[in-house]
């Protein structure tokens, strides 16, 4: 039977494929195709490493003290049996073989099966065995790590990686991390659906910047769909059909086919100027993750990168932060790679959504922390960590003698931090001076991303170069609504006036007083907001680099003056959107949708 779930749209376009469901604390596993070749090898890798699993857990039952005897010695013999029941042993060697799964893969697909199953038996003795069957498939999946042979971190070529002949695959999660969401850019998953999470959290983001369809927020999706279903993800309306009728199917691959056109025609647009009718260069800048997008920066046509979100460096790091050096070679090769270009590095915007390493420690800090996102994030953690700052702030000042380097500093609230963050500054020059070591001045600029920001922004300029406004985060704490949290997801709201009226008086004001202004949250990407940024005035816009050609397209037919006219009546109107609506069909070359 065709199931609809309904969620948020986040990033659009449709994927069609088998459901691969994973459960939230084992999405870092590797998700990869072994080559044909490789497959018997696979299957002993998993028998081994389940051997491995049988011989600690026989040394266990050896070790069990006296006094704690029969209980621990029959939970350790439920472990043993599950361990070698054929429900989980053979049926994850037949994901290997059948699938080309690798073998941590193949155990997770295989768990949720068999999880399913728990879950809806009558016994409550057998349901909670559940427990068990999670604890000994996270040991063999320990032990495969352990055992080495993963070739996660060294892919095979791309041609091999896409085994032939398979489905696509979509991946369904209750949710994912940030820090997860980078691990499937390397995988092989064509769409995303998740139970919760908002339009503009940073998982959202990140599935925007790999462009495949995505939904979330679509609550009971993980519980509804099951391995291997084929599902449609509608990435435009924030529907999930799952096991669809073949008309359904037949009419979503048509509209496939018309999204690969449309971007085949938007490609042609690479290099093409972005100037508006009224001729006025227009900058489109890139937002990225990690140094390997550099290239997507030249290939979408962007002049620069606006915005690199340093923190990604900091994630899935095992706890080992990145050090001077190694951020020095990161941002280095991003700089080398836009070959004069500017490249905005913003320090690292730890905190909120996007957590370290989520050690037990850490998590029971984010847990006991009611509210991350007000709590110690952004520049508020950097200077609380002034050793790590030190070193992202030489390894940025180091790396600028390569290029066109721009530090940009997230979250700024207060002067009393600005003024600490000059100081750093400035040491970090004083110990490379004190090293001998070449860097250049660069630009500064502050994000402008909480309404203090925006409401002191001539008491800021003082010390900024220049300001990038955030608009995710802006609308997140202008109307107090979690970015993150799909149960709030229909208040936040990119229209809302207070919104706008910032937005516009932030690029007023920062004109005014001579710096630049550009606009790197998701409005700066989304076409919906283009005549309304022209109108403001703004001339600097950074975004996704698949986001590039859709906004050029829309830059080429708007006129910015015509805008500007109308700029005051759509910031004081109650509801903006609706008079922008109104007025989009009156004002003469509007360009509709
Ligand atoms: C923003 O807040 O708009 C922004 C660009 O930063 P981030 O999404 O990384 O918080
Ligand atoms: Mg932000």
């Amino acid at each position: 039977m065709s199931i609809q779930v309904f969620g948020l749209p986040v990033s659009r376009g449709v994927a069609i494929g088998r459901a691969v469901l994973v459960a939230s604390s084992r999405v870092d596993v590797a998700h990869y195709y072994v080559e044909a070749a490789m497959i018997d090898a696979e299957v002993r890798r998993l028998g081994a490493a389940r051997d491995l699993v049988v011989q600690e857990l026989t040394a266990l039952k050896g070790d069990v003290p006296e006094d704690a005897h029969d209980e621990l010695v029959a939970l350790l013999d439920v472990h043993l049996m599950l361990l070698q029941d054929d429900s989980l042993s053979e049926a994850t060697r037949q994901w290997i073989v059948e699938r080309h799964y690798n073998a941590e893969w193949a155990l997770s697909s295989q768990l949720e099966v068999i999880a399913r199953q728990f879950d809806e038996m009558e016994d409550e003795y057998l349901r909670d065995r559940k427990a068990d069957l999670e604890q000994v498939v996270e040991r063999v999946i320990t032990a495969l790590g352990r055992l080495g042979g993963d070739s996660f971190d060294n892919p095979p070529p791309q041609g091999q990686r896409d085994f032939a002949g398979e489905d696509p695959l979509v991946l369904v999660a209750n949710d994912i991390a940030p820090a997860d969401m980078l691990k499937f850019r390397r995988s092989v998953f064509t769409g995303f659906v998740t139970d919760v999470g908002g339009r503009n959290s940073h998982t959202a983001i990140v599935a925007r910047s790999m462009d495949i369809p995505a939904v979330v927020g679509a609550r009971e999706a993980s519980r509804i769909v099951t391995q291997d279903d084929w599902i449609i993800i509608d990435g435009d309306a924030g529907v999930v059909i799952v096991n669809p009728s073949p008309i359904v199917l037949e009419e979503y691959r048509f509209r496939q086919r018309q999204v690969e056109l449309e971007r085949a025609r938007l490609d042609r647009l690479r290099h093409t100027p972005a100037v508006t009718l009224d001729g006025h260069p227009i900058e489109l800048l890139a937002n990225i993750e990690l140094p390997s997008d550099a290239q997507a920066v030249l290939d979408a046509g962007a002049v620069g990168v606006g915005l690199f979100r340093s923190e990604f460096l900091f994630m899935n790091r095992a706890g080992r932060l990145p050090g001077e050096e190694e951020q020095y070679e990161a941002y280095s090769k991003v700089v080398k790679a836009l070959a004069g270009l500017p490249v905005t590095i913003r320090t690292v915007d730890i905190g909120a959504d996007k957590q370290l390493d989520r050690t037990p420690q850490q998590m029971e800090r984010v847990d006991h922390n009611l509210n991350p996102a007000l709590g110690l994030r952004a520049i508020r953690w950097s200077l609380s960590e002034p050793e790590m700052f030190g070193e992202q702030l030489r390894a940025i000042l180091r790396a600028s003698v390569h290029g066109k380097v721009r530090l940009l500093v997230p979250m700024v609230a207060q002067l009393r931090e600005v003024r600490l963050l000059i100081e750093a500054i400035e040491r970090a020059k004083a110990q490379l001076r004190a090293r001998a070591q070449a860097y250049v001045d660069v630009a500064i600029g502050a994000m402008i991303e909480v309404p203090a920001a925006a409401l002191m922004l001539p008491s800021l300029l003082k010390y900024f170069d220049f300001v990038s406004i955030g608009t995710n985060d802006l609308i997140q704490y202008t109307l107090a609504i979690d970015r993150a949290d799909e149960a709030v997801s229909h208040l936040y709201d990119p229209w809302h006036p207070a919104v706008l009226r910032l937005i516009a008086q932030t690029i007023a004001k920062a004109q005014e007083l001579g710096k630049e202004v550009s606009v790197c949250g998701e409005m700066a990407g989304d076409p919906a907001f283009t005549e309304l940024l022209l109108g403001m005035g703004l001339r600097s816009f950074s975004m996704h680099p698949t986001q590039v050609s859709s906004i050029k397209k829309r830059i080429l037919r708007v006129d910015s003056s015509v805008w500007n006219k109308h700029i005051d009546l759509i910031c004081e109107a109650d509801d903006p959107q609706v008079t922008y609506g109104r007025l989009q069909t009156a004002v003469p070359g509007h360009v509709g949708g």
